[in-house]
């Protein structure tokens, strides 16, 4: 950078010579009488030569050793981090499982002795937010060792040689530090399934890991531990026994770990006394440990704007919404008819939500938030992992459900239903192809399989979309009476809680059909 600089101010200056001595040559100028014609093409040829000397500087090669010497310079991934165990909420048979690594990072001579090869490399995978750095971090902290942090994409580069040279300095780095932690986030941007027509950048970026995972031996005290989203990318040879054989799924916290998370989180705030953590794990199904954190903090952001002393109920649920829902827009400038069809179809989803009782609806609004114009806040009663054919479909009828009750009541429909019918779409694509819930057969249909049969496939994902968006419309005109009272409510306040909802609901129960079948 330096250098250039020098260079640019030279060249600067020569340009202006090299004119001045133009003019001087057809127009005698003072104090200029004496340069001779030597001296003037002396002093163009300098500046010729500075003037290609300053365009290569600014072409490629050049430039790589200085990316690199940044890089080495970069003191960001050197560090002890102050972070243990007890700040990673949750968890537990995985800090359990981790144990076996911190004890041969703290007793490594015992291991040695011994004769064991102790695992080089971890892999955590998951969703992103759970807490794999900062569970790697912990693990650095619990045994005191340095921690050196790489994200895969800083390994990719268009200049063939620059990744794998930067893979070589980060282990040369974990050794001289040794004990220490190498951790590579997103591992997939250089850790995908190798090309047939390899000897691209990125390939010789995965050799040079390949090379150093085997390379280093037991006398150093370094682990690597890799973290991805998507470890059905990564390349075998990366996955082999020796390498990152150690494959940990870290997934979204259930609602004791979501508890935990939020008591971390909340820990140095002030708290109204009355504040129960417990429910809000329970409103939050489905978010991540980084979402809970940021929860958290909203609701501070929240109690300092609204001139609280402590952080109550009222922070947190707004919080939360700010979270789930995303911004809430202050001016909306919405038409009346674009908010009366808002109106219909979150009513559609809360009544359909209820009679089908997927989850518990928690607050209706046509408040735009984010880039939504209304929404319907809900969460399920409890942490699922399997789930029926029956509750699929269920889920998918409650999100055509807005799309249905605008179809009923105004007889067309609108771009409104945009996100709906992609969430609903990938629930009946996951059923026919991944849970053998279609007339294809009781088979995981592998993407080659997909690609080759899409039109089959598409038959299949459409008959369930139809089916239950016909189921939808059923619903929603059996139930057209409730459905009128919740979108009128909407209209007059804009948001209706759940108690208000059940309130409508048993206002305007009607009894049973009568059932005439002999
Ligand atoms: P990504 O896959 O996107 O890189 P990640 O899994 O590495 O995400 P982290 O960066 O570790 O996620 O987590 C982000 C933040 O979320 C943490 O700094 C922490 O504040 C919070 N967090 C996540 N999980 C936990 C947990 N189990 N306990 C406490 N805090 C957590």
């Amino acid at each position: 950078m330096k250098k250039h600089t020098i260079v640019l101010f030279a060249l600067v200056f020569g340009t202006i010579t090299s004119l001045l001595l133009i003019v001087q040559s057809f127009r005698p100028i003072d104090g200029l009488e004496s340069i001779t014609s030597t001296d003037r093409i002396a002093v163009w040829a300098i500046t010729v030569i500075l003037f290609i000397y300053y365009k290569s500087l600014n072409s490629k090669p050049q430039l790589v050793p200085s990316m690199i010497s940044i890089e080495k310079e970069n003191s960001r991934d050197k560090d002890k981090p102050g972070v243990s165990f007890k700040d990673v909420a949750g968890l537990d048979e995985i800090k359990e499982e981790l144990q076996e690594t911190i004890d041969f990072m703290i007793n490594s001579e015992k291991y040695k002795r011994m004769g064991a090869k102790i695992p080089k490399g971890i892999l955590f995978h998951g969703p992103p937010g759970t807490g794999k750095t900062l569970l790697a971090k912990a693990v650095a902290g619990e045994t005191n060792s340095s921690f050196l942090y790489a994200s895969g994409s800083e390994f990719v580069e268009k200049y063939v040689g620059v990744g794998a040279k930067r893979v070589r300095t980060l282990f040369e780095k974990a050794k001289k530090e040794s004990p220490s932690i190498i951790f590579i986030d997103e591992i997939d941007a250089i850790g995908t399934k190798r090309n047939q027509d390899s000897n691209n950048e990125k390939d010789q970026t995965l050799n040079q890991l390949l090379v150093e995972l085997d390379g280093f031996n037991t006398d150093e005290t370094v682990i690597v531990i890799g973290a991805t989203n998507r470890l059905d990318l990564l390349d075998e040879a990366l996955l082999r026994p020796g390498r990152f054989d150690r494959h940990i799924y870290i997934g979204n916290p259930n609602m004791p770990a979501r508890e935990k998370i939020l008591e971390v989180h909340t820990k140095n705030k002030p708290l109204d006394g009355k504040i129960d953590i417990k429910a809000f794990a329970k409103k939050t199904t489905g978010l991540s440990g980084a979402q809970l954190a940021n929860i958290a903090n909203e609701a501070a952001i929240i109690a300092v704007r609204n001139n609280k002393k402590e952080i109550s109920t009222l922070e947190f649920d707004a919080a939360i919404e700010r979270v789930v829902a995303g911004l809430e827009l202050k001016n909306p400038n919405v038409l009346l008819k674009e908010k009366k069809t808002v109106a219909i179809h979150e009513a559609g989803h809360a009544l359909v939500s209820k009679i089908l009782d997927t989850d518990t609806v928690q607050k209706i609004s046509i408040i735009p938030r984010g880039q939504a114009l209304g929404y319907v806040l809900k969460y399920p009663d409890e942490d699922r992992y399997l789930l029926t054919e029956k509750e699929l479909e269920n889920k998918i009828i409650t999100l055509l459900a807005g799309r249905a009750a605008e179809q009923v009541i105004f007889k067309e429909i609108t771009t409104g239903a945009k996100d709906d019918l992609s969430k609903a779409t990938d629930i009946a694509r996951a059923m026919v192809c991944s849970y053998g819930m279609s007339p294809l057969g009781t088979l995981a249909l592998d993407e080659l399989y997909i690609k080759y049969n899409y039109d089959t496939i598409r038959i299949e994902i459409k008959d369930i979309t139809d089916r239950t968006y016909k189921k939808a419309i059923e619903l929603i005109e059996d139930h057209i009476h409730i459905l009128h009272k919740i979108a009128d409510r909407l209209m007059e306040k804009e948001t209706i809680d759940s108690e208000e909802l059940d309130l409508i609901f048993k206002e305007n129960k009607r009894p049973p059909k009568p059932n005439f079948a002999l």
